[in-house]
């Protein structure tokens, strides 16, 4: 197909879904200008495919706004490294997906300008906070998407849409362009409707960037020959993630995997992360701590629109800006991170977190270190839930996370692949690797997705 092609399929296919709101920018022109600059440029691993970004993401010829008021039409002077490096190997930029507010959040509706539908079920959440990219790959409106995850904003909707969502290591890819969140946390991370086109776009996208001294001096990922099965891959099932009150299906659908590593010859064990309960609390004080000081930037002096308080100083600025731009969550993670920093509460919660995340690390590495390559894992406790379900309640939102949190406290490589249906809905599987070892898992996710959809039409 030809850019151009492409081009006016994508932009057919944006207006048809428009109804999902997953789409915060587009336009017709845009994809046409996008064309154009593919004509000119020879043929690249991601010729032929569009692609999505998470609108927290920077690019130069389209608004960035976190789906915050406090960016409304902020445009960026530069360049996310991972959009440069996705268009220079001929993908198509699509749109500006619909996110949680600087995605905090696990169902999309916390987002300025209203919450992402469910494609297959209107009343459910899309998962978040990356809820608008998975909604368009899941729609079939583009072919992969760029997300972020901090804390299992990739993972978490990918199993509620029944797409796969693959986060890399922590210094895999850089975050140069990505708006910061929880800095020690987050990483740039695909969708796609099978694990190859997610796998294919992070390829393109990873590699050392001297704009973040995070990344690691690692050549950019190369894409993982297939198997055929899955003979000497030693699969652990920690046994922390499948609690005796699993949601029914979910279990099932973990199941039907698990039978089908063992088909292909997998070595399936039990293993033991003890310290697992200790994620979400840990992930919710981290977090929260690092995204307050990321978030002092948005001051109404250096970015978006300025509220001039009626005192007319600059703390009235301050606050009559930040006031009229922050949504409920993201005041809640200020107010929270700023209370577990402050003096005399942080030994309390900042310092034990932090003592906390080094356990969970280390549960990882002894597991890692036992001779077990991956860990097999539902991805989220239950299938995707409806609107408002959790809205009024953020301690449930967080739970939702429960399975997803911890590889982003340790920095590992993880990913959410469909591995059955509930009542319609999709459930997810989670494999997470070791560090940097991204290749073994996304092989295996190959041979598991290639012998799931051979044993039955359950996906
Ligand atoms: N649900 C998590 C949170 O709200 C995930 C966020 C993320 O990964 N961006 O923090």
């Amino acid at each position: 197909m030809t850019a151009t092609t492409l081009a006016e399929e994508t932009g057919r296919k944006l207006t048809q879904a428009a109804g999902l709101n997953a789409v915060l920018h587009w336009s017709q022109t845009l994809l046409d200008v996008e064309a154009k600059r593919l004509d000119a440029l020879a043929a690249g691993s991601l010729s032929g495919t569009s692609v999505a970004l998470k609108d927290n993401l920077v690019t130069t010829d389209q608004p960035t706004t976190c789906a915050s008021r406090i960016l409304d039409g902020y445009v960026s002077p530069f360049e996310a490294t991972a959009v440069r490096r996705l268009r220079a190997a001929g993908g198509l930029v699509a749109a500006k997906a619909n996110l949680d507010e600087f995605a905090m959040g696990s169902s999309t509706e916390h987002s300025a300008f209203g919450r992402v539908l469910h494609p297959l079920d209107p009343s459910r959440v899309p998962g978040g906070s990356s809820g608008g990219s998975a909604a368009l790959v899941a729609a079939g409106v583009t072919t992969t998407a760029l997300g972020s995850e901090t804390g299992g904003s990739v993972r978490q909707p990918a199993s509620f849409c029944g797409v796969v969502g693959v986060k890399p290591s922590y210094g895999r890819v850089s975050r140069s362009g990505l708006v910061a969140f929880g800095s020690s946390l987050d990483c740039i991370s695909t969708f796609g409707g099978n694990t190859r086109d997610a796998a294919q776009l992070l390829c393109a996208i990873s590699g050392h960037d001297p704009l973040d001294a995070t990344t690691r001096a690692e050549p950019p990922l190369a894409m993982p020959a297939a198997r055929k099965d899955l003979r000497g891959l030693v699969v652990g099932l920690p046994r922390e993630y499948f609690p005796a009150d699993l949601h029914p299906g979910v279990r099932a659908g973990c199941d039907r995997a698990i039978a089908v590593l063992k088909e292909l010859g997998a070595d399936v064990r039990e293993v033991s992360l003890p310290h697992t309960k200790y994620a979400v609390p840990t992930y919710y004080i981290v977090n929260p701590a690092e995204a307050a000081a990321n978030l002092a930037r948005f001051d109404g002096v250096r970015f978006g629109p300025r509220h001039i308080g009626p005192e007319g100083d600059v703390r009235a600025l301050y606050r009559a800006t930040r006031g009229a731009g922050f949504g409920a969550e993201v005041r809640r993670r200020i107010l929270v991170g700023t209370f577990v920093l402050s003096a005399g509460y942080s030994g309390r919660y900042y310092h034990r977190a932090q003592a906390a995340r080094r356990l969970i690390i280390d549960d990882f590495r002894k597991v890692f270190a036992s001779g077990v390559h991956v860990l097999f894992t539902p991805t989220t406790p239950t299938p995707a839930f409806k609107a408002g379900e959790k809205t009024a309640d953020p301690v449930q939102m967080y739970l939702a996370d429960i399975f997803v949190c911890p590889a982003s406290l340790a920095g590992l490589p993880a990913l959410s692949l469909p591995v059955g249906r509930d009542e319609g809905l999709p459930i997810g599987g989670q494999l997470m690797a070791g560090d940097f070892d991204e290749a073994t898992m996304l092989s295996a996710a190959m041979a598991l997705e290639a012998g799931l959809d051979a044993t039955a039409a359950v996906r």
